[in-house]
């Protein structure tokens, strides 16, 4: 069972979900070979998108298959390298790429707000409560239920101490 609490778990997650999606973008910047395509996504995402050196080539075959990329062999700094080049249809998927992955990082981005708004200091014990009244009320008091304690309270807004995580 993975360990969850791991961060290199997350890391390879986000490596193993994004890498094709950014091999695809790399290459509609220009033609390149596989070592160029892991280095520029390298330098992009601060390495945190970069498809592992056994991932990137069975990947870029598999887009060959599928018609989104082509490649043809060419001599690079007096070395025989494969250079791909995306198609129209890779130009394609990466627009619905894009479109899936800046919606989900909206997404994600917004409740990394919300939680920041949403996490009060209970004024009687002091401890730190989720509420989603701050949010949905106009009131300046708004009643507090606090798990821990178990006690309800009134906020004011004015008084509010939010808490960032
Ligand atoms: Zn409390």
């Amino acid at each position: 069972m993975a360990d969850y609490n791991n961060k290199a778990y997350w890391e390879n997650l986000v490596k193993m979900s994004l890498s094709r999606y950014f091999v695809m973008y790399a290459l509609s910047q220009k033609p390149m070979h596989g070592y160029d395509i892991s280095k520029w996504i390298g330098e992009v995402t601060k390495g945190c998108c970069c498809p592992t050196e056994g991932s990137l080539y069975p990947m870029l075959k598999e887009f060959e298959k599928g018609n989104y990329v082509t490649s043809e062999t060419l001599l690079v700094s007096g070395r025989e390298r494969k250079v791909y080049t995306l198609t129209d249809k890779g130009l394609e998927t990466l627009t619905i790429g894009k479109e899936v992955w800046g919606s989900t990082a909206d997404i994600i981005q917004s409740t990394m707000q919300y939680s920041k708004e949403n996490l009060l200091l209970c004024p009687v014990c002091n401890s730190k409560t989720r509420t989603k009244a701050y949010m949905d009320t106009e009131l300046l008091n708004f009643p507090l239920f606090c798990p821990k304690c178990k006690k309800e309270t009134t906020v004011n807004v004015r008084q509010l101490k939010i808490t960032v995580v």
